[in-house]
């Protein structure tokens, strides 16, 4: 991913990064290429706006300074903006003084919701806490089994049972207390597309159980869609941050320069593959560093 936004934000900054004057139309210039390089990259129309206004207002700021290295202020200029529009600071998680810290995850059927929880749950075991899985998505018999598997591999208790979602996730809650886990991780049921029934179920859930944290599960993959499907969420769940799966596929990284901006929710976790230990907190600065190499 990134690649090509990699290559076309390089191409642009190098016609200005060593320049000692800028002209107006030298940053001009730049800014078309870097605005096209955006777009391409499946970036929200307005975030593209917003994103080139900022760029644009540093270089005018560095023109006016009759600063030594405007062409280098620019390019900073750029990293910071890019910094800034996937989330600023890493997401920090806190945990509950009186445990467990309760995590609720939605997110679309196929979106990676179910592995994801899994990936979690191994990463909170790697932190030295001990997570447990909630399997509440009573759609498909089959994602149940599927976390029971996954639950087993990493070794993390993993409760469910034949009632309904919110009871299960009650329940769920209730058992972690009672064995002592301190984190519990409920996965939730998926629709192909944002329907009401599906979001009437994952807001009663939230109501009953209180979580700490509500994270929501979008593919890279599916670039804008995926930042509209996180603001239909986030209108009804109040989310506390986006996990994005499938960072390993080709996606241009539309969503992922999009959602913070679009939806106001940061980017806490990232997965990059289909195995339990492609996952890891999302860190905007070295993702940053990746894009402009
Ligand atoms: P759910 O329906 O949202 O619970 O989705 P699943 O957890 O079942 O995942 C759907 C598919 O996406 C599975 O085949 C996963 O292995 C795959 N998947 C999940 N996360 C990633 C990822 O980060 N990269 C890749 N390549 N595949 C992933």
């Amino acid at each position: 991913m990134f690649e090509s936004l990699g290559g076309r934000l390089e191409d642009a900054l190098s016609k200005i990064r060593g320049k000692a004057r800028l002209s107006e139309a030298d940053v001009e210039l730049a800014l078309r290429e870097i605005r096209n390089a955006l777009l391409e990259a499946d970036v929200n129309l307005l975030v593209v706006r917003a994103i080139t206004d900022r760029i644009r207002e540093a270089a005018v700021g560095a023109m006016a300074s009759r600063s030594l290295t405007p062409g280098q202020q620019v390019v900073k200029a750029v990293n910071d903006e890019l910094i800034n529009v996937l989330g600023g600071e890493t997401f920090r998680i806190t945990y509950e003084s009186k445990p467990p810290t309760v995590i609720l995850m939605a997110g679309l059927q196929g979106s990676g919701k179910t592995t994801t929880s899994a990936k979690l749950a191994r990463y909170f075991k790697a932190q030295g806490r001990s997570p447990m899985l909630v399997g509440a998505d009573l759609q498909r018999p089959a994602a149940v089994e599927q976390l029971k598997t996954l639950a087993s591999q990493i070794q993390v208790p993993m409760f469910s049972e034949w009632t309904s979602p919110i009871e299960v996730a009650k329940a769920g809650v209730a058992e972690a207390r009672r064995i002592g886990r301190d984190v519990v991780i409920i996965d939730t049921a998926g629709r192909l597309t944002v329907d009401a029934e599906l979001m009437d179920e994952i807001a009663a859930i939230s109501r009953e159980v209180r979580p700490k944290y509500t994270f929501l599960v979008i593919d890279a993959m599916m670039g804008q869609d995926s930042v509209n499907t996180a603001k239909a969420f986030n209108d009804v769940l109040e989310l506390d941050a986006i996990v994005l799966s499938k960072l390993d596929g080709d996606a241009r990284g539309g969503a992922a320069l999009s959602v913070k901006e679009v939806v106001g929710k940061p980017i806490a976790f990232a997965s990059d593959g289909e195995k339990l230990d492609n996952f890891g907190p999302f860190h905007p600065d070295r993702m940053a560093s990746r894009i402009l190499g």
